[in-house]
């Protein structure tokens, strides 16, 4: 167990296992916090430019070098929708509508549940942004080549695949 398995985030008694919601969880005895784990959402989003693709190669893990449309955490304070054109614009320096779901993406134990949206460009140019090595816009049929076949974690291998997905 982690340490925040084993006390409590609101009062730092220790916690105790107990069945809440139907499974057993971490949960405290002291002041009642019980510790979920749920998956978190994602915002993707896939968008063309006429009929290229926007793709920005990733400089963070996962999938660390490899080209992937933009996307990152939902915040508290926003719909995925707004997620994913905000991730966009910080990613990619494009502004973005959003066209329609593209999929939704989950797999057990990831952590991560996956919300894709297809959408286009209205504006902007392109400037990688912290968090990308690079941007570009692909025709079909001229995408990148990623890096190298993947070995990585479970998680970048589910994700590579997801991207396949939404990229054919
Ligand atoms: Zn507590």
């Amino acid at each position: 167990m982690s340490t925040e398995d084993r006390f409590c985030p609101r009062c730092a008694a220790a916690l105790v296992r107990r069945v809440e919601g139907g499974r057993e969880r971490p949960a405290c005895p002291a002041c009642g916090y019980v510790a979920y784990r749920n998956p978190v959402p994602v915002a993707l989003m896939r968008a063309c430019d006429g009929d290229r693709l926007l793709l920005v190669r990733r400089a963070n893990d996962p999938l660390r070098s490899f080209w992937a449309p933009p996307a990152g955490y939902v915040e508290i304070d926003e719909t995925a929708e707004t997620a994913a054109v905000r991730e966009t614009a910080e990613e990619t320096g494009f502004a973005v509508a959003v066209d329609g779901l593209a999929g939704v993406y989950a797999a057990p134990g990831t952590g991560i549940v996956l919300i894709a949206y297809r959408g286009h460009v209205t504006g902007g140019e392109a400037v990688a942004g912290e968090e990308v090595e690079e941007v570009g816009l692909f025709a079909p049929g001229r995408l990148p080549a990623q890096p190298r076949a993947h070995s990585g974690s479970p998680i970048d291998r589910w994700l590579l695949s997801v991207v396949g997905d939404l990229l054919r």
